[in-house]
């Protein structure tokens, strides 16, 4: 059985004041939920107040992005060891990073490599652009993704890694996939990369999530769905009762 995951992604959103107050709106009921994996993913400069806030509860921290290098000359960029020493997890190769920001496979692999080595658990992202779901790609897309991104990855157990198939075309613009639909690329291709480059049991450990217009509402036809594990949810992850309704749905589909 593998634990339902829900991490909240608050992308360029929520000041540290404004963090502060959201993380005290959410704590008391996520802590009222057991069973689940609760992971919040603030802007960089909220992590140290809100790791400080999250000190005694059983909700995870994660960064958004980070650099692969340990340390050097790299103007404006965070290291491994600097997320490392606030967070457990860390979002690699987000749709908005790959769009906006020159992220590509090669360097979600280097990333990928270097959040393993700082023993950070990495949310790995992929999935398919509108041009490319519409061309009938979509598999070949995530495929492709998965392999680069993973190449030459060793893995201690399925728990260190955590892959979000999130369709470009369902992020942020309030089209959802269907439970069904996402979790047929969630097993025909995901875990088919992930047999291919951890073996057979490592595949069925790694934690798989949908993203894309995940709300309090819909949040059940995915934790429905056998391969998919849990969600990266963005736009309701900034409001509490949105992002707490989530997580309890998670926690109701084991029930
Ligand atoms: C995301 O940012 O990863 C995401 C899935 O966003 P949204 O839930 O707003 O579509």
């Amino acid at each position: 059985m593998r634990k339902p995951f829900v991490a909240g992604n608050w992308k360029m959103y929520k000041t540290v004041s404004e963090a502060r107050h959201l993380v005290s709106e959410m704590v008391p009921g996520l802590q009222a939920v057991s069973g689940v994996d609760k992971v919040l993913c603030p802007p960089f400069i909220d992590l140290l107040a809100i790791a400080a806030l999250l000190e005694g509860t059983d909700i995870g921290l994660g960064a958004q992005n980070m650099h692969w290098e340990a340390s050097g000359a790299f103007t404006g960029e965070v290291s491994p060891p600097m997320v490392a020493e606030l967070c457990k997890y860390v979002i690699l190769g987000h749709s908005e990073r790959r769009a906006y920001f020159g992220e590509t496979d090669a360097t979600v692999n280097r990333k990928v490599q270097a959040a393993l080595a700082h023993n950070l658990v990495p949310i790995v992202c992929v999935g398919e652009t509108l041009t490319e779901y519409e061309a009938g790609r979509t598999n070949e897309v995530v495929f492709r993704q998965m392999k680069l991104g993973l190449t030459g990855i060793e893995l201690p157990d399925g728990n260190a890694l955590v892959v979000a198939y999130e369709p470009v075309w369902a992020i942020g613009t309030g089209r959802a996939a269907t439970g069904k639909g996402a979790n047929a690329v969630v097993a025909d291709v995901i875990r088919v990369a992930l047999a291919e480059q951890f073996g057979s049991q490592v595949s069925q450990e790694v934690r798989v999530l949908y993203g894309g217009s995940v709300k309090g509402d819909n949040a059940a036809e995915f934790f429905a769905e056998p391969e998919i594990d849990g969600a990266l949810v963005g736009g309701a992850s900034l409001k509490a009762p949105d992002f707490i309704r989530i997580v309890q749905a998670a926690a109701a589909s084991q029930a």
